[in-house]
């Protein structure tokens, strides 16, 4: 826990005060990580909310607002917003504030903000690799990023104790950080996170067109598996539309290997190929287990999502669901 008469940052600007940004604002505040935190959201109902549960030390109707004078700013918004918040807080950020993210792609973020930002050396992409189904301020709670990856795409460019600062922060907020290039980031995270999202909502709207199975049967039977797919499916709709939109090429790489493996696996079913079955069941069940192992998971059959804190659920980004070969 950060010493509290020294905080590692000064002023630390959200924009956004969603299911991230207000887990970052109530877990920078459990460490007292900053001496302020100022909470900037376009939606007053949001921003009301976030000051009754006192998120923060100040409170914004936009972006600008909550950026000046800060020493870093973290866009705390859908990917495709990212643009827009890096243009609005431009005119007002100091020479020296670092400017960072928490969204699921990181290609387009950097595309999209650095060239806005008065210095682009100071942008430093983050990605927290933890989240629920729930949006909004009251879904968030302090310890979402504990033993959780958080992982950094700064630009090579970068300068390096703005990295360093971002790093800490996130270390602070009880993450384990790691640091790679944002197209990697985009590869590993189309097939262990984004490709998931899409087969969950692929099957939940395919049961709700099957006119056979009426709807109560869904409900009935879910725990055969389906239950799992309608939680991950529920997620919010704007954030994972900007997740494709902007991980498209590394997506639909993804997504032509899936399709090939799915076909080996139908062929397999058509001809009576057990064996071919039962391998690669065999193979996936080894990858679960090294999942809980690295302590990502628990062993409950839920998908890995923990048991609800304080009525909210934590959980992980879904495990691997496709063969990651
Ligand atoms: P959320 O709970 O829906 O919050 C989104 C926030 O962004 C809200 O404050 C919303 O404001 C604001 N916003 C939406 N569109 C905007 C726009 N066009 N301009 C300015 N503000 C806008 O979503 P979240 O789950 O916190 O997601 C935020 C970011 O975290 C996304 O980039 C997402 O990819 C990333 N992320 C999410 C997860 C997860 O599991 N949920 C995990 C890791 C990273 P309003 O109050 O007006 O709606």
């Amino acid at each position: 826990m950060a010493d509290r008469q020294a905080p590692l940052i000064g002023r630390v600007a959200i924009v956004g005060i969603g299911l991230i940004g207000s887990s970052l604002a109530r877990a920078i505040a459990r460490a007292g990580l900053a001496r302020e935190i100022a909470i900037a959201d376009r939606d007053p109902a949001a921003l009301a909310r976030a000051e009754a549960l006192g998120l923060g030390t100040s409170y914004y109707a936009t972006a600008a607002g909550a950026a000046e004078g800060a020493d870093l700013v973290i866009a705390c918004v859908p990917v495709g917003a990212c643009g827009p918040v890096a243009d609005e807080i431009a005119p007002v950020l100091s020479a020296t504030a670092i400017v960072s993210d928490v969204g699921s792609v990181k290609g387009s973020v950097i595309r999209q903000m650095a060239p806005l930002l008065p210095n682009p050396r100071r942008l430093v992409p983050a990605h927290p690799v933890a989240g629920t189904e729930h949006s909004g301020p009251d879904a968030g709670f302090a310890e979402l990023f504990d033993n959780r990856w958080c992982i950094l795409t700064p630009p090579e460019d970068a300068e390096a104790d703005a990295v360093e600062t971002v790093a800490a922060l996130w270390k602070g907020c009880g993450a384990n950080v790691e640091v790679m290039t944002s197209d990697h980031h985009d590869l590993v995270l189309a097939i262990t996170s984004h490709l998931p999202h899409l087969i969950a909502y692929n099957i939940v709207g395919t049961a709700a067109d099957l006119e056979q199975v009426t709807q109560s049967e869904v409900i009935k039977f879910s725990a055969g598996g389906f239950r799992d797919f309608t939680r991950i499916a529920a997620s919010d709709p704007t954030m994972w539309r900007d997740v494709f939109l902007h991980n498209k090429d590394a997506v639909l790489e993804v997504l032509g290997r899936f399709s090939e493996d799915l076909a080996a696996l139908q062929r397999a079913i058509r001809w009576g190929d057990g064996e071919q079955l039962f391998d690669v069941f065999t193979r996936t069940r080894a990858i679960r287990r090294g999942i809980i192992e690295a302590g990502q998971d628990t062993a409950s059959p839920d998908f890995g999502r923990r048991p609800a804190v304080d009525a909210a659920p934590a959980a992980v980004e879904p495990p691997v669901t496709a063969k990651a070969s």
